[in-house]
């Protein structure tokens, strides 16, 4: 009779990976898009830009919540915010989710330093100004270090902040309003 080295209790077994389903796909700006829903803990990828085939796409991709080793690093949301000074509150316009931090930090830094001096919104004087917040799991990190002006915002996140101009809603009641993901290519690159 053999003698078994370990009990087979005792085999360490690897987790097994838990994976996210296809919840929409189709096209967003210059790329095809795909969206993720986890079907056991419900994080949702919103859009992201596809770069899979489709036999990965329907084997689906591994959730980051779920397995977050899988995801190395990719734990951070960049928030564009808007201060409205008229309104006395401030409205999170836009998201990207799921970025590395480095990554993150860098892209915030180069926002930050495409802002022209004359252009960057005075605090004291100007009725609204643009924030990049940097956000990991419900946290505020960090903040780009410029406020940025219409054109700027405009940029990155073109729909969401023209729809904010033409309603200028009060803060208060678009708070639980939720806040559309973007693909991270709408973001310079770091
Ligand atoms: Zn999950």
């Amino acid at each position: 009779m053999v003698e078994m080295l370990f009990a087979k209790a005792d085999l360490p077994r690897r987790p097994p990976v838990r994976r996210m389903r296809v919840a929409d796909a189709g096209h967003i700006p210059g790329t095809k898009g795909i969206r993720f829903v986890c079907p056991h803990c419900g994080h949702d990828t919103g859009w992201i830009a596809d770069e899979w085939t489709i036999t990965e796409n329907r084997r689906g991709q591994p959730c980051p919540a779920c397995n977050p080793q899988k995801w190395k690093g990719t734990d951070v949301d960049i928030i564009l915010t808007v201060a409205d000074h008229e309104k006395n509150g401030f409205v999170a316009l836009a998201r990207w989710p799921g970025l590395a931090e480095a990554e993150a930090r860098q892209m915030i830094e180069s926002m930050d330093a495409q802002v022209i001096s004359d252009a960057e919104p005075d605090n004291a004087t100007a009725a609204f100004a643009f924030i990049l917040d940097l956000w990991d799991r419900g946290d505020l990190v960090d903040s780009g270090k410029r406020l940025l002006p219409l054109q700027d915002a405009m940029r990155i996140a073109q729909e969401p902040v023209s729809r904010w101009l033409s309603e200028r809603p009060e803060p208060d009641d678009v708070l639980h309003r939720a806040v559309p993901a973007l693909p991270r290519f709408s973001l310079p690159v770091a």
